[in-house]
């Protein structure tokens, strides 16, 4: 598959083209996760349900920050609305399903990537506890005030929020933790308890 040329994409072909990377990288299953842009004023997002092989641009709904997402979009749209209220610097904000960040998630408080770059980049990343039942009406809230001071945060047992100045930094933060998650958990895998970092 050819890259996608973005430098003059519309956000509808922006959104679409990273959607398509995170599952083409395995980020993702074909279904789930999420993504948005916003320009500060309007947010463009995936639609609910939306099959990452097959989502075209004239798919993504968009709708002005000041109002409610419009029927149709991600079930997680209000979370992706409330972390741009909240962090005016965010415009972008990816959702991924990574099975080595969520595999962590599940036996971990925090994590702590071991490697340098991951170190570097996300010396503690938190864990969130939001109810299955009251997922939509907690997540929101819960996840847009975490991201105010972390680059990314991981809700037990769902998956990954990433924000970013521009959409590549929201895919690499997501690329990268899955990275360092995988790291963390091969290094269980070989003994150690509590991996050693230099
Ligand atoms: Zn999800």
């Amino acid at each position: 598959m050819a890259p996608p040329r973005l430098k003059h994409a519309t956000p509808e072909e922006t959104l679409v083209a990273y959607y398509r990377l995170l599952r083409t990288h395995g980020l993702n299953d074909a279904h789930s996760g999420n993504v948005s842009l916003c320009d500060g004023a309007r947010v463009w997002i995936t639609p609910t349900g939306a099959c990452a092989d097959l989502l075209e641009p004239g798919e993504i709904l968009s709708f002005p920050l000041a109002e409610a997402p419009p029927q149709g979009s991600s079930l997680d749209a209000p979370l992706h609305r409330e972390t741009y209220r909240r962090n005016p610097e965010a415009r972008a904000v990816f959702h991924a399903h990574g099975v080595y960040a969520l595999a962590l998630s599940l036996v971990s408080e925090r994590i702590h990537p071991i490697d340098f770059e991951g170190a570097y980049y996300f010396s503690d990343v938190p864990i969130l506890d939001v109810p299955y039942a009251d997922y939509l009406r907690l997540a929101p809230g819960r996840v847009a005030e975490t991201l105010r001071d972390h680059p990314l945060c991981l809700v037990r047992g769902h998956g990954l929020y990433a924000w970013g100045r521009t959409p590549d930094q929201a895919y690499k933060w997501i690329s990268s933790f899955e990275s360092s998650a995988h790291l963390v958990a091969l290094a269980r895998l070989l003994g150690a308890a509590e991996p050693k970092s230099p």
